[in-house]
């Protein structure tokens, strides 16, 4: 049986929102009072739930798995829970637990339905309800989708250097490949690597060697062209995709990033660090590997030639 706080409790609820309580008021002879403790579960996924239920006072809050994702929702006084298993017979599809100490009104299913036959307000109120909660969820997923995004970034993203890493050129330089194919423009493709850089980590320790690898991304990236693809290909190798280059365009451009880095390296250590580069142009039908290996075979030449130089493969 309700008493007079109960019934003024009610009157702010969402589902009672606006509804005359005296139409409905016979009905709340089966309407029971329960408590929950904090930390002590009221639904929770799978098990059987034959109640809507109002909150009093207290906080409940929602998880739509066991727990060790943050939670959905949080929900307070006038919220009611519940309303999944109502509408679709299912079992709970969540859990759902007291933040603090909570008082509650548990309404049988059948009750519930006989408030909605009674009254249009509560009827109103319900779908306003189950709007609210997929409005909700809409909003995580949104949110989640957003998130899973930025972690896929991140992934092909390298964290020393902030430039993209292999895994990223492995689907982009493809894609820049078959567009120049088809465009029947030529495109060439750069191996950097720098100089004797285990002799730089030797003398001046690993973080300075970490720094000049930051410092020669951003300095080479800084040279190119706007449809220019660079990324860290692997440990002090960096590669380059120059679309819409042949090599009398691209050889220039190796020799620009080769004189940057060799005129501001080792500024910090005094220290000059060098780059050597092997060019290759793509050739028709070429792919990645193919094109990547003649580049790395001219970068093997500019090293055997005495280093801080630029190679083109024939
Ligand atoms: P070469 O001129 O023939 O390329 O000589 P090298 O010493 O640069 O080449 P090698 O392949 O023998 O050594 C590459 C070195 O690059 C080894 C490693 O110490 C250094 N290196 C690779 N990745 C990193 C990194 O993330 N940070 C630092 N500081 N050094 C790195
Ligand atoms: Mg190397
Ligand atoms: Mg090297």
């Amino acid at each position: 049986m309700i008493d007079s706080l109960v019934r003024q409790y009610l009157e702010r609820s969402q589902l009672f929102l606006g509804v005359g309580l005296e139409s409905v008021g016979h009905l709340f002879e089966r309407i029971g009072e329960r408590t929950l403790e904090r930390g002590e579960h009221l639904l929770e996924p799978g098990a059987a739930n034959e109640h809507l239920y109002l909150i009093l006072d207290g906080e409940l809050r929602v998880y739509l798995n066991d727990g060790d994702l943050p939670e959905h929702a949080v929900l307070g006084e006038g919220d009611c829970v519940g309303e999944m298993s109502l509408l679709d017979g299912q079992t709970a599809s969540a859990l759902v637990l007291a933040a603090r100490d909570t008082r509650l009104l548990a309404v049988p299913h059948d009750v519930v339905w006989s408030l909605v036959d009674c009254s249009h307000g509560v009827a109103r109120n319900l779908l306003a309800i189950i709007t609210g909660r997929v409005r909700n969820s809409n909003q995580a997923l949104v949110a989640m989708q957003a998130r899973s995004l930025e972690f896929e970034e991140a992934g092909r993203v390298d964290a020393l250097t902030g430039i993209h890493n292999r895994r990223w050129l492995l689907d982009a330089f493809p894609r820049a490949m078959a567009r120049c194919e088809r465009d029947e423009s030529p495109l060439c493709l750069v191996i950097a690597d720098i100089d004797l850089f285990r002799s730089f980590n030797d003398r001046f320790g690993h973080l300075a060697g970490d720094a000049v690898l930051r410092r020669m991304a951003h300095r080479l990236a800084d040279g190119l062209r706007a449809q220019d693809l660079i990324a860290r290909y692997g440990g002090e190798e960096f590669v380059i995709l120059l679309p819409q280059a042949s090599l009398e365009d691209a050889l220039p451009i190796a020799e620009r990033l080769r004189e940057l880095v060799a005129i501001g390296s080792g500024l910090q250590t005094g220290e000059g660090v060098t780059l050597s580069c092997g060019v290759a142009r793509m050739l028709p039908g070429e792919v990645l590997d193919g094109l990547i290996s003649r580049a790395d075979a001219a970068l093997r030449r500019a090293k055997a030639g005495g280093r801080d130089r630029v190679e083109v493969a024939p």
